[in-house]
């Protein structure tokens, strides 16, 4: 029994998402550039928060929560985030070790150009012009305006 792909809107997002990534970066070094440069930002972003907010807690702790009036975030809720967020940090620290082994791995020409061969049949370009004219055949729309130029 075959398994259908999940309809709900999450998935759909998710499907299509990663058919864009297969599509836009069909090759063996593209997909290690992309995820490094994921792995990367996602890296900087957290840490830089975690900095921020534990700058930001130990101000609190000095001017005795004066200054941070207007800021809404209680210090449970930024000590809890800081909590997670250096845990996260360790994950992304352990992935990104991983990720540095994977990037020192060279794949030939002739493998690269398997991997684009494969990478259009697991993920075809939606707006190819070939796929265009094949659903407007499987579709039958004889009205469209271009198909008399082909008359
Ligand atoms: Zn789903």
């Amino acid at each position: 029994m075959k398994e259908e792909p999940c309809e709900c809107p999450d998935c759909q997002r998710f499907y299509k998402e990663h058919d864009r990534l297969i599509r836009e970066f069909p090759t063996f070094k593209q997909q290690q550039e992309l995820n490094w440069a994921s792995i990367q930002s996602f890296r900087t972003l957290c840490s830089k928060v975690t900095e921020e907010l534990q700058k930001q807690l130990s101000e609190k702790n000095i001017t005795g929560d004066s200054l941070e009036k207007n800021e809404h975030i209680c210090d449970k809720e930024i000590t809890d985030a800081i909590d997670e967020l250096e845990n996260v940090n360790a994950y992304l620290y352990s992935i990104e070790a991983l990720m540095e082994r994977i990037f020192d791995i060279k794949i030939s020409e002739n493998i690269e150009l398997k991997f684009k061969k494969i990478s259009k049949m697991l993920a075809p370009d939606p707006l190819n012009i070939d796929r265009l004219i094949l659903n407007r055949l499987f579709h039958q729309t004889p009205d469209l305006p271009d198909k008399n130029n082909f008359k």
